[in-house]
C-alpha cells in the first residue's frame, strides 16, 4: 500500500518517503516494521538499508530510525510447504536475522504465533507446526519475540510454556502485539509469566484494532504501565469512525502532535476547505464535487487512494495527503490518545512509558 499498490492493482506512486517525513514531523522517532513471511521480511529489510542510505546521503533528509522483524506470520506458514524444504526455508530464515543484526537493522523474531480467526489462510495444524518450528529457530538467537495471537489462547499459551519452563529462550521478553483478548486472556497471559521462574517479561500492545468495540476498551486499563506498548500495524488496523473509540479523539491531543501545527480552523479557512464544505451543505447535489477534505484531527488533508497522484498539493498542507483507509505511523498519538483517556491518565505518561518499554525490549 505504500507503494501503492491494492489488492494487486496500482493506485499511485509509491509514497513511503513522504509517510515517513509526516511520521518524523510528528515526533515518531524510532519504527520497528513487522516481517510476515521470508519475502517480505528480506524486501522490508531491503528498503531499510535503501532508506538509510538516502539518509546519509542527504543530511536535510529527516526520517524516523528504521528496524525490522524477520519471521513467518501464521497465515503465511504454508510458505514452509511451498518452499524446496522445511529445513531449507528456516535456514534462510536463520541467515537473513543473522545478516540482519549485524546491519543492525533487524531488532526481533516475529511476527509470528496462532491466528484462529483467519483459518482460511492456514489450517490450525499447521500454524501449531510451524509456530512450534520458528520457536525453535527463535531459540538462536539473542532477539525479543514479536508474537500475534487471535483467538487461540489456550493453544499460543501451550505452545510457548515448554520454551519458557526450559528456559530455551536466550532473550527474555515476550510482545504480544496487536492484542484483541479479553480479561482471561490477559490474565492468562501474564499467569504464564508469574508461574516461571526464569524472568521472563510479558508486553502487550494496543493498536486500533484493540479500540474497535467496548470489550477490548475494557482491558486497557488492566495492562500495567510498565507491560504497555503502542503500535499503529500500519497499514492496516486504524482507528475508523464506527469504533467506540472514536469519540475519545480531539484535536491537537498530545506531544505526537508537532507544535509548529497552525489551528486546525485556519488551515480549513485559509485552504479552502471550509468553503468547499459550506457549498457542499448549500447545494446537496455538489456535494460530490467537494473530493478534498481534512482528517478529522489534524490538519492534513485525506484522499482516496486512486485519487492520490491528482492531488494538487496546496502550499499550506505540511504534510503529503494521509489515504482513506490506510492507516498511517503519524497517527501513533490517536492510540495514545484513546488509551489516555480510558486509562484516565495523562497521555504525556502512556507516551513516555511506552516508549521507555519499546526501548528496553527492542533497543
Ligand atoms: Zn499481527
Amino acid at each position: 500500500m505504500f507503494s501503492g499498490s491494492y489488492h494487486g492493482r496500482k493506485h499511485h506512486r509509491n509514497d513511503i518517503l513522504d509517510v515517513l517525513k509526516k511520521a518524523s514531523r510528528h515526533h515518531v522517532v524510532d519504527i520497528l516494521l513487522t516481517g510476515s513471511s521470508l519475502d517480505e521480511s528480506k524486501r522490508t529489510i531491503e528498503i531499510i538499508n535503501s532508506l538509510r542510505q538516502q539518509v546519509t546521503k542527504d543530511d536535510t533528509l529527516k526520517l524516523p530510525e528504521l528496524y525490522s522483524t524477520v519471521g513467518v506470520h501464521p497465515c503465511t506458514v504454508l510458505e514452509f510447504e511451498s518452499a524446496e524444504s522445511v529445513e531449507q526455508h528456516l535456514k534462510e530464515l536463520e541467515n537473513l536475522i543473522s545478516e540482519g543484526i549485524k546491519s543492525d537493522v533487524v531488532r526481533a523474531f516475529g511476527e509470528i504465533g496462532l491466528d484462529y480467526d483467519r483459518l482460511h489462510y492456514t489450517p490450525m495444524e499447521k500454524q501449531l507446526v510451524y509456530f512450534e518450528k520458528q520457536l525453535q529457530l527463535a531459540a538462536k538467537f539473542d532477539l525479543p519475540l514479536f508474537l500475534h495471537m487471535r483467538s487461540a489462547c489456550e493453544d499460543f499459551i501451550n505452545t510457548l510454556k515448554p520454551f519458557l519452563d526450559n528456559n530455551l529462550l536466550k532473550n527474555k521478553n515476550l510482545l504480544v502485539h496487536s492484542f484483541t483478548g479479553d480479561k482471561t486472556q490477559l490474565e492468562q497471559l501474564f499467569q504464564l509469566e508469574k508461574s516461571n521462574p526464569h524472568g521472563y517479561k510479558i508486553y502487550i500492545s494496543i493498536n486500533g484494532a484493540g479500540l474497535r468495540d467496548t470489550s477490548t476498551l475494557e482491558i486497557l486499563p488492566l495492562i500495567p504501565l510498565d507491560r504497555l506498548m503502542l503500535e499503529t500495524d500500519s497499514p492496516w488496523c486504524e482507528i475508523k469512525r464506527t469504533h467506540p473509540s472514536w469519540k475519545y479523539l480531539s484535536r491537537s491531543p498530545n506531544a505526537f502532535y508537532p507544535c509548529d501545527y497552525e489551528n486546525y480552523e485556519l488551515v480549513e479557512q485559509r485552504s479552502g476547505v471550509r468553503e468547499l464544505k459550506e457549498n457542499s451543505v448549500k447545494n446537496k447535489k455538489n456535494s460530490n464535487n467537494t473530493n478534498l477534505t481534512l482528517f478529522d484531527f489534524l490538519p492534513i488533508p485525506t484522499v482516496k487512494s486512486d485519487k492520490f497522484d491528482k492531488f494538487q498539493h496546496a502550499h499550506i498542507f505540511e504534510d503529503s495527503p494521509l489515504i482513506k483507509s490506510r492507516n498511517e505511523p503519524c497517527l501513533i498519538g490517536l492510540v495514545a490518545q484513546v488509551i489516555s483517556e480510558v486509562r484516565k491518565e495523562d497521555p504525556q505518561k502512556i507516551i513516555d512509558s511506552a516508549y521507555q518499554n519499546s526501548k528496553q525490549v527492542f533497543g
